[in-house]
């Protein structure tokens, strides 16, 4: 047999999804791998539309960034339709992206269908559904490099960081160098404004949630906070839970896929099914399998961008029982997104731990504020950490042993204090990431494994 049908498998089988899910899927298949340049060379590993449609995405490969680079904007257009006429109506735009690893891609921007998937993750999150009307007041405070107003060597009044119902907090990216003046004025803002809704990178919004804290000023509580852009540490979660009362809920997607997880009342991590299909594939026991492992998005509803089997580069870890409390029952339900692949690093036996592996045993150090991990050789950590000045240096202990619960006695591991950290270009933490990345590919359980061309 090496059609691909019988020799891999498909989680998705085993979900349960709503009345036309399947349908969904089969056009976002048909559309794009029968009928847009982009796919051509998996025609012929498609097993047919004949065949269930689970076991037929199973049977291709995946697409990477590199595929949409290759083919460009037009390779990924469906049938009946021009990137060069939809330019000049002005029904689409052209947008760059620049990945976490540095590689750019230029995605075609349809603002109906991002709308629509930002409105169906709403429904996801009781005090999303509540709050996030379409009309609500939201105050953004992310990286102005990914969305606002940037201005690095000169601050901006609060009018030209305004934007109809968005009130940008900062121009400036980097919160490792915020003074407390612009703290301050941030603080302020939130009073003037009082927003609905705060969206914001966590480890943004945990830094001026400690400067709230530390100065005791007070601020409004919005009716909810997304963290979005970058995979929350708990202790930056921890942090701003001391400086507002909200709800918070993580909403996790990219550029290339729209809103594809987010999360409930319950904590748990819902897959957005009115807007995309999630392949899990799980690593193989030993690396975290199989319940740990990498997802693949196949996007629904955007004529002007089909994408199966996506490679988002993350790694999810799923909820230990299939309900979740909450009572929402549809699709993959995820514990947690536990962080980039690249972000991967291996124990000295050459075993995987996630970021969110990292983060959940430095979650339970005292006096610990921030941190990067960097695996700086096959059996060797270094640790950058911020602390609290009282206990800086039992920290520094208390932070070596949680390592080694996870890395083992045969780990060499090192820290450092430092003042703070830095995010990276163009304005996202990295808690982990590793000097030599790992093969991902090696990881995965080879019944799920993507097929090659
Ligand atoms: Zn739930």
């Amino acid at each position: 047999m090496n059609n691909g049908i019988q020799d891999r498998r498909s989680f998705a089988s085993s979900l349960r999804y709503g009345a036309d899910y399947m349908e969904r899927c089969r056009k976002a298949l048909d559309d794009a791998v029968l009928s847009t340049r982009g796919y051509e060379s998996w025609r012929a590993l498609d097993p047919g539309p004949a065949c269930d449609v689970f076991l037929r995405l199973a049977a291709l490969p995946a697409l990477t960034k590199a595929d949409l680079r290759e083919h460009g904007p037009e390779g990924f257009v469906q049938r009946g339709r021009d990137v060069a006429t939809g330019l000049a109506a002005r029904e689409i735009e052209l947008v760059q992206t620049s990945g976490s690893t540095g590689d750019r891609v230029t995605n075609v921007w349809y603002q109906p269908w991002w709308d629509a998937s930002e409105e169906a993750s709403w429904r996801l999150n009781a005090h999303a559904s509540a709050a996030a009307v379409g009309e609500h007041s939201e105050a953004i405070l992310t990286s102005p490099w990914c969305t606002g107003f940037p201005c690095e060597d000169d601050y901006l009044a609060m009018h030209q960081r305004t934007m109809g119902r968005f009130l940008y907090l900062s121009e400036r990216s980097d919160p490792s160098t915020w003074s407390v003046e612009l703290m301050d004025r941030m603080a302020a803002e939130l009073n003037a404004f009082k927003p609905v809704v705060i969206e914001a990178n966590p480890s943004f919004l945990a830094k001026l949630s400690r400067h709230i804290v530390a100065c005791r000023l007070r601020v409004p509580s919005p009716e909810l906070i997304i963290l979005t852009y970058e995979n929350p540490s708990i202790l930056h979660r921890r942090q701003i839970e001391r400086a507002f009362d909200s709800p918070i809920a993580s909403s996790y997607g990219s550029t290339e896929a729209g809103y594809v997880f987010m999360e409930c009342e319950a904590g748990r991590m819902h897959q957005v099914t009115e807007s995309c299909h999630v392949d899990f594939l799980p690593f193989a026991v030993g690396h975290g399998g199989p319940d740990v492992g990498r997802i693949l998005v196949t996007t629904f509803n955007n004529p002007w961008r089909s994408l199966v089997r996506f490679d988002v580069g993350d790694v999810v870890r799923l909820n230990a029982s299939a309900a979740c409390p909450c009572g929402r029952d549809e699709g993959l339900i995820l514990a947690s997104i536990e962080g980039r692949t690249i972000a991967l690093t291996l124990t000295p036996e050459g075993s995987a731990v996630t970021q969110s592996a990292v983060d959940r045993a430095l979650s339970g150090v005292d006096g610990l504020i921030e941190y990067q991990l960097v695996q700086s050789g096959p059996a060797a950590c270094h640790l950058f950490l911020a602390a609290e000045d009282a206990v800086r240096r039992s920290v520094e202990g208390s932070t070596r042993e949680a390592l080694r619960g996870i890395y083992g006695e045969s780990a060499a591991i090192s820290t450092e204090l430092v003042e703070a950290i830095a995010p990276e270009p163009p304005g996202k933490y990295k808690l982990a990431k590793a000097m030599e990345l790992v093969d991902c590919d090696s990881l995965l359980d080879g019944r799920y494994a993507p097929r090659e061309l």
